[in-house]
């Protein structure tokens, strides 16, 4: 955990208003929050995020680092949150091309990550499902929120400052179900 971590607040504490008629929420236990004035109840369920591990014919796998905070400077994989209506496969093709500005064939399905994103001083909590993927065209360039992409063998990765602690595991998971 950062220290962004440290000060952000979860959702049910930080939402204090009803997003249909602005009256006052009443946290009612988990991730159940009731409007005092309309009844109307909001649930902090975790967003879908998709990431994509890019492996080379060498076994080594692309991170790329973040140009933005939270945890500027830190790695992980391409990928993003999903936008409403999209597949697993559309995002992660989408976040590549943005990303990385390369196209890609989605392989396998590797696991999944709970996680916080420190956004605003509030800790939402999001699901990133990861899968494997093979670069169909174009090379990579980085853009948007990524300051540089690279590859790494999976001994370099123990070294790498990596954005979440989870993903170590899951990356040796994701070269072991490309070899
Ligand atoms: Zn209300």
């Amino acid at each position: 955990m950062n220290k962004q971590n440290a000060v952000s607040v979860e959702p049910t504490k930080a939402y204090k208003h009803c997003p249909k008629c602005a009256g006052v929420f009443e946290h009612k236990g988990g991730n159940w929050l009731k409007c005092t004035d309309c009844g109307y109840s909001y649930f902090v369920n975790a967003a879908p995020a998709v990431g994509v591990f890019i492996i080379d014919d060498k076994k080594r796998v692309l991170l790329a680092k973040r140009k933005i905070e939270p945890k500027k400077g830190t790695w992980q994989t391409p990928g993003g949150y999903m936008q409403p209506g999209e597949t697993f496969e559309e995002t992660i093709q989408r976040e590549a091309e943005e990303e990385l500005g390369v196209k890609i064939a989605v392989g396998k399905y590797v696991g999944s990550m709970p996680e916080t994103y420190d956004y605003g001083g509030v800790a939402l909590p999001f699901i990133c499902a990861f899968f494997t993927a093979a670069i169909t065209s174009g090379e990579i360039k980085s853009a948007d929120d990524v300051a540089e992409a690279c590859y790494f063998s999976l001994d370099e990765i123990e070294e790498v400052d990596m954005t979440y602690p989870a993903l170590p595991a899951l990356i040796k998971r994701a070269v072991g179900l490309q070899a």
